[in-house]
């Protein structure tokens, strides 16, 4: 039976490059308290994919999770510019919900129409975050006003168009939900992701199946699938299949050497982890974007392709 994770938000943040996404993510980390202030911002693990880039291996987008009360939220960015053969869509399938980040200033921008697209062709949640709002330029009213006209044009459903707005300055480090509220600090935006962003679904007692949505690459472990967990558990030294996103009918078994859920910017080794929630595995050398990882009794490929009309069950 399908459950909810309610100790869990899985959220994508995205926006027109510049806007603040890095910014404003580094600040939900500090503010979190998930690392210490100055120890591990410099690192902006989010910004250092040139090497990974040279190296010949795509690698665009990054996961951050931070723990606010009780709950877990994984965080995914998404490529600001072009999107690179369905990037975008894939990472946008692991979450529930986006976080809009439109600068306060400039507005609404081509790729925040692009992103904002897919977002809502997926039926994600949003919520918008209008950034940048210590600029003495700001226009947030304005800014509203072009990102409802913009909603209204990419077709978005009544609950979409009713979706939260936040007004925040990344760079100083708070957010509010009404521009007269005191600017105190993110708590405001975090509050609106646990309360907005449902938590993810999943059936704990089904057979494993994750859809490998990026790939890593690191120079110990070789490469490093990450994915949600859609269904079931994983565990360490678990026997799984590899279903080939081409070819279904392409099947490999292979045993998860190293499993890793996200902490913070770094992946933190776990000897298990459960549907709903975004983890890394090693130790599967032949594994590919849109493979799905299964169960070796019961090997089901996730559908890689947006399924956006309901389909009839086979069965
Ligand atoms: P990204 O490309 O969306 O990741 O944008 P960054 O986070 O790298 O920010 C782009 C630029 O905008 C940087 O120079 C930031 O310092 C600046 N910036 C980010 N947030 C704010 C903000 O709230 N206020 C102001 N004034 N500048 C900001």
């Amino acid at each position: 039976m399908k459950t909810k994770r309610e100790d869990i938000r899985n959220i994508a943040i995205i926006a027109h490059v510049d806007h603040g996404k890095t910014t404003l993510v580094d600040e939900l980390l500090k503010q979190s308290g998930t690392f210490r202030e100055n120890q591990e911002v410099a690192e902006r693990v989010m910004d250092s994919n040139d090497i990974e880039r040279e190296r010949g291996i795509t690698i665009l987008s990054k996961n951050t999770a931070i723990t606010y009360k009780d709950t877990k939220i994984n965080i995914i960015d998404t490529p600001g510019h072009a999107d690179f053969g369905g990037e975008v869509e894939r990472v946008l399938k692991m979450v529930n919900g986006v976080i809009l980040v439109v600068d306060a200033f400039e507005g609404v921008m081509p790729q925040t129409k692009f992103v904002l697209q897919k977002a809502l062709d997926l039926d994600l949640s949003v919520i918008v975050c209008i950034n940048k709002i210590d600029r003495p330029e700001a226009r947030p009213n304005e800014v509203i006003d072009e990102i409802l006209e913009l909603f209204i044009d990419l077709d978005a459903n009544e609950d979409q168009l009713d979706c939260p707005f936040i007004f925040a300055s990344a760079k100083s480090g708070y957010a509010m939900a009404d521009l007269n509220d005191e600017r105190k600090d993110m708590q405001p935006l975090f509050e609106c992701i646990v309360n907005n962003i449902p938590a993810p679904e999943g059936d704990p007692d089904a057979d494993t199946q994750m859809l490998i949505s990026t790939i890593d690459y690191n120079e110990f472990v070789g490469r490093i699938g990450v994915g949600k967990i859609d269904n079931g558990s994983l565990k360490v030294n678990q026997e799984v299949m590899i279903v080939n996103h081409h070819d279904p009918s392409v099947k490999k078994r292979v045993r998860v050497t190293k499993l890793y859920t996200f902490n913070g910017l770094n992946k933190v080794e776990v000897n298990e982890a459960s549907f709903g929630d975004i983890v890394a595995v090693s130790g599967i050398a032949d594994i590919h974007i849109g493979d799905t990882l299964c169960s070796v009794d019961n090997p089901v490929a996730i559908p890689f392709q947006k399924i956006s009309e309901p389909t009839l069950s086979m069965d």
